[in-house]
């Protein structure tokens, strides 16, 4: 195997069948800005999520851009340090002072009672992640928002089709983003969206996704260009053509590496709640202080097997420089997210990902673990 084997890889149909919906944009020359392949999207995504307010967009970092932007949200923001950057930029990019409290050890998601210890009169809102697909504790954060007249947007960027209690964790919060990015469950190449709550909100998204117009003359505000183009559209509603195979497979693997590691000293699966549906859009483990090496060690054994596991989330937002200066940034105010950022390793996990890697991934962790069964 000479290729390095990726954390993720998008999901790609066969060409043939992509063919068509070309062919129609081809056509009709309508390439972008709220075409029919959009329309379409929307209302099929609409139906698979369980949602009734969705607005496309170019990518999922814009779309927290502008749905803070839609919010009117200034002054303080309390976030996850454990993350990817964009939740943070998304604040910084519009003049907002991110705080960030500390994750719950199960969860890995914000701890609600972190949240309530850092609200001040400058609070305005939260800014919570559902970490691995993973629901964050929703109705705790839904009771201190309304205690403390605060506004709630989830990054919900690895929740595609995340389902608690057969309701779509997307309906939680005054809005939340999704990414369609290469690297996630569904993909549109680039891609995103806001969900929100009623129709009125969304006509406001989807002004200001287009530069702020409503018609050819009436400009109601400074919008942005967060459209997305008809090519993006139409990969997505073939995408979701193929969502069940995508989730099926990735359970699959999933299954196999559960089992593979469930009594494995010092090595920590993520809980998964009961009531919930997953999308197994990641496959975090935790080496812990007595597996037998670091989680940098067993990082660069599988690499020096052209495996390339990724340290999400590592380093934390708040140890980059833009953020570390702040009061909350301080790793004594996040000793949780500083200790699993040090342990947490994601494997593999996509369709097409082969049993026979799948198995040389298990060897190689079992390995490390002292616990081989294979030759390998
Ligand atoms: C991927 C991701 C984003 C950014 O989405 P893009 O579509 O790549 O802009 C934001 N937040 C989280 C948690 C992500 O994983």
């Amino acid at each position: 195997m000479d290729q390095l084997i990726p954390v993720t890889q998008p999901f790609l149909p066969p060409l043939d069948e992509f063919r068509p919906y070309l062919e129609q944009i081809w056509a009709s020359k309508w390439v972008t800005n709220n075409g029919p392949f959009h329309a379409r999207l929307e209302q099929s995504l609409c139906d698979y999520l369980g949602v009734e307010h969705l607005s496309l967009f170019s990518n999922g970092t814009l779309a927290l851009i502008t749905a803070l932007q839609a919010m009117k949200i200034s002054g303080e923001v309390i976030t996850t340090p454990f993350s990817f950057v964009a939740t943070t930029h998304a604040l910084h990019w519009n003049g907002i002072r991110p705080v960030f409290a500390d994750i719950d050890p199960n969860s890995m998601n914000l701890d609600p009672a972190k949240i309530e210890a850092a609200i001040t009169p400058q609070t305005t809102a939260i800014l919570p992640v559902h970490v691995y697909g993973n629901p964050c504790a929703v109705e705790e954060i839904g009771r201190i928002a309304d205690n403390y007249g605060l506004r709630v947007l989830y990054d919900a960027a690895h929740t595609f089709g995340v389902r608690r209690d057969g309701r779509s964790v997307l309906e939680f919060g005054d809005m939340s983003v999704l990414s369609f990015h290469g690297t996630k469950v569904f993909n549109t190449f680039e891609g995103g969206a806001i969900i929100c709550q009623d129709a009125k909100t969304k006509r406001r998204i989807d002004h200001l996704k287009n530069f702020g117009f409503v018609d050819e003359v009436t400009v109601v505000g400074p919008g942005i260009n967060g459209k997305m183009n008809e090519i993006q559209a139409a990969f997505g509603l073939l995408q979701l053509e193929h969502i069940d195979h995508i989730l099926a497979e990735r359970a699959k693997i999933d299954e196999r590496y559960r089992l593979a590691f469930q009594n494995v000293r010092g090595l920590r699966l993520l809980d998964v709640p009961k009531n919930c549906t997953r999308n197994y859009s990641y496959f975090p483990v935790r080496v812990g202080s007595e597996f037998p090496v670091s989680r940098d060690a067993l990082y660069d054994a599988l690499r020096a097997n052209k495996i390339a596991a990724r340290r999400y989330f590592y380093p934390l937002i708040n140890e980059f420089p833009t953020y570390r200066g702040l009061p909350s940034a301080a790793p004594s105010n996040l000793p949780i997210a500083t200790e699993i950022s040090r342990e947490v390793l994601c494997l593999p996990i996509f369709p097409g990902l082969d049993v026979r890697t799948q198995d040389q991934i298990i060897d190689i962790v079992l390995n490390a673990a002292g616990l081989s069964q294979h030759a390998s």
